[in-house]
Order: structure tokens, then sequence, then C-alpha cells
């Protein structure tokens, strides 16, 4: 690989993101990203609340071995209540899809959000306005 990856989010999505985030706390939010893989863009387009999810203290639980067969999975969104916006060991061995994002407390804009590929390397976020929809 190498290549440099973008990932792409419309504002809408990311603030549902952040206000899911902040009606869980101190508890951590777990959601799917669903969306499309270009030539170097992941575009983000909608988020699937993971049926298997467990909200517990400290650590959103899920089994890899229940992800639905979906390959416009892209990857994950989960919050850390902690703040820190870099992901841990088990964050990066649990990964599903291409991306994981993390969002940190508190929730505010996207200085709070960060996104990491399998190698934990940070990905450049582009969050656009909310474009047209060109689903195909
Ligand atoms: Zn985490």
């Amino acid at each position: 690989m190498g290549a440099a990856v973008t990932v792409t989010i419309p504002t809408e999505l990311l603030e549902t993101i952040l206000e899911g985030a902040k009606r869980l706390y101190p508890r951590e939010s777990f959601l799917l990203l669903r969306g499309k893989k270009g030539k170097g863009v992941i575009s983000i387009r909608d988020l699937v609340v993971a049926p298997f999810a467990v909200h517990g203290n400290g650590f959103a639980s899920y089994s890899p071995h229940m992800l639905p067969m979906d390959f416009s999975v892209v990857g994950t969104v989960h919050s850390h209540p902690s703040g820190n916006i870099r992901p841990s060991y088990v964050d990066l061995n649990h990964m599903m899809g291409r991306i994981l994002m993390i969002v940190g407390y508190p929730f505010s804009n996207e200085n709070c959000v960060a996104v990491y590929d399998s190698n934990g390397e940070k990905i450049a976020l582009n969050v656009t306005d909310n474009e047209k929809d060109d689903e195909r």
C-alpha cells in the first residue's frame, strides 16, 4: 500500500456521531461506517448501529464474527470518553474494515476526531458540506 488515503464525511454525519457520543458519555458509543471506496478516497455515507455492540463502562465490546457480510462497511467509529483520540492496542486488534475512527471527549467538533488505518497510521479526514447525494 503506502498510497495516501483520504476519508471524507459529510458534516451532518459527523455531527450525528458527535451527538451520539455526547449522549452516551461516559459510556462509549460504537457505530459501523458505511460508504464507498474509491481510488485513494473512502467516502463515508451512512452510519449503522451495530446490533451486537454492548455499551459498558470503558469499552465498547463487539464480535467481528457477528459482522454482517456487508461490503459497504468501510470501518467503525467509537468514542473515547477519556478524550485521548489515539487508538488503543485493543482497537487496532479488533479493527473491522479499512478505517478506525475515534471521537474523543468533549465531542465538540472535528478536532475531537481522528481516523486511522489498520497500521495505526493517521489518515486525513475531509469534512465536506452536505454534498448532493450521488448514490448509484
Ligand atoms: Zn478505543
